[in-house]
């Protein structure tokens, strides 16, 4: 239902375009391969806990986090899914986790530690999944110290107190196609899996592929995928394509309700710094969305927005509520919808276009829109 909240803006989030997506995505990698939906950072900013059931309505099998935190927020809304977590801190809610029966990413020797701390106070194994850093140069363990993690880890789960259950890594240029990085992590991936077999682990899922892993390159896909974006209906980058390219469909659409509508003279500066200033006489919209929500200040003078039937550019800077448009001698009235970014298919921008004019990752768009902004979901 409509409140003056959310016609002053509003995030309309298409579950039913996610789900497709799930399927699409499930379509690609076959029956033999599971998806992980990749819901960290509010899933993108689209809302985690209808994201994650949309997602699992669609066929995934497992859900993704970031924090041990965003992860047991899904646990007390419910959700019971196989649910793996992997940026752990020292001091971490471990005894949480494992009560929680989360999956947990662990990259070095402190975090197996602390695990093996956590389970033996909780008297229950922990299902540990151990990251390999196969070239990304973030998160996981290097090869060198691998040894050492994986006979400590099967040292634990030979007293009782950890399982693992995965083995995985991360890919640092996947969105690149043929970056020599892409073979020369897999290569590294095969190895550490198979010394981590050898030496006796016996994992339950074995994964490496993000979105762009999932829609360009199979021999990625081991047991699981983790995509985020895709599921989103967002593209990874450039030289992936367009989302349509592989009937993905944008899940967001965020749209602000014109606020004031007015004539001003030619030579009028617009907002601050006046780096915009009327040509001619001509008519100024108040779009009512700024950086707070999470508008990208950079996108000043480039962002584009479809008001009034047409495609405008933002008119000088992005403030932190608001922002202007140029309607030339276009009739709009106050309360028009204005569409920042959508699907595509009604003439409107998309995240991409977003990202473009802000010099940013599509990802960073979505993901920003602020607290401020009331998810709507269709
Ligand atoms: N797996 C891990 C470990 C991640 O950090 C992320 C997100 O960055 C993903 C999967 C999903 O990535 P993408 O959104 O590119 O599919």
């Amino acid at each position: 239902s409509e409140t003056a909240q959310t016609l002053r803006a509003r995030a309309e989030i298409d579950l039913g375009a996610l789900r497709a997506n799930v399927r699409a995505l499930r379509g690609r990698v076959g029956t033999d391969v599971q998806v992980m939906g990749v819901v960290k950072a509010d899933a993108y900013g689209h809302g985690a806990v209808p994201c994650a059931r949309a997602a699992l309505e669609a066929g995934a099998t497992w859900l993704g986090t970031a924090t041990p935190h965003e992860a047991l927020a899904l646990r007390a809304a419910g959700i019971d899914a196989p649910l793996l977590c992997w940026l752990w801190t020292p001091g971490g809610p471990w005894d949480e986790g494992i009560r929680a029966d989360l999956d947990m990413g662990v990259s070095g020797m402190w975090a197996l530690r602390e695990v093996t701390e956590a389970a033996r106070r909780t008297a229950r194994p922990a299902r540990v999944q151990l990251k390999a850093d196969t070239g990304l140069g973030r998160n996981g363990c290097q090869p060198a110290d691998w040894p050492r993690l994986v006979g400590e880890a099967l040292a634990a789960q030979a007293r009782g107190l950890v399982k693992v259950t995965g083995v995985w890594s991360h890919f640092a240029c996947a969105d690149e196609p043929g970056h020599p990085s892409i073979g020369a992590q897999l290569e590294t991936f095969h190895e550490m899996l198979a010394y981590a077999e050898k030496e006796g682990v016996d994992p339950e899922v074995r994964h490496m592929a993000n979105s762009p892993a999932t829609l360009t390159l199979p021999e990625t896909y081991f047991d699981l995928v983790r995509p985020g974006i895709a599921m989103y209906g967002v593209s990874p980058g450039p030289e992936v394509g367009s989302p349509a390219d592989f009937g993905l469909r944008p899940v967001m659409r965020l749209v602000g309700s014109v606020a004031l509508v007015k004539d001003v003279p030619p030579g009028h500066g617009v907002s601050y710094g006046h780096h915009y200033v009327t040509e001619g006489p001509t008519t100024l919209g108040l779009v009512p969305l700024g950086y707070a929500d999470g508008v990208p200040r950079h996108a000043s003078g480039r962002g584009p927005v479809l008001v009034g039937g047409k495609v405008r550019t933002v008119a000088g800077r992005v403030a932190m509520d608001q922002f202007v448009v140029d309607l030339g001698g276009d009739v709009v009235e106050p309360g028009a919808q204005a569409v920042l970014f959508g699907a595509g298919d009604h003439g409107e921008p998309t995240a991409e276009d977003w990202a473009r004019a802000a010099d940013t990752i599509a990802y960073e768009i979505v993901t920003r829109i602020g607290s401020r902004v009331p998810r709507v979901y269709l």
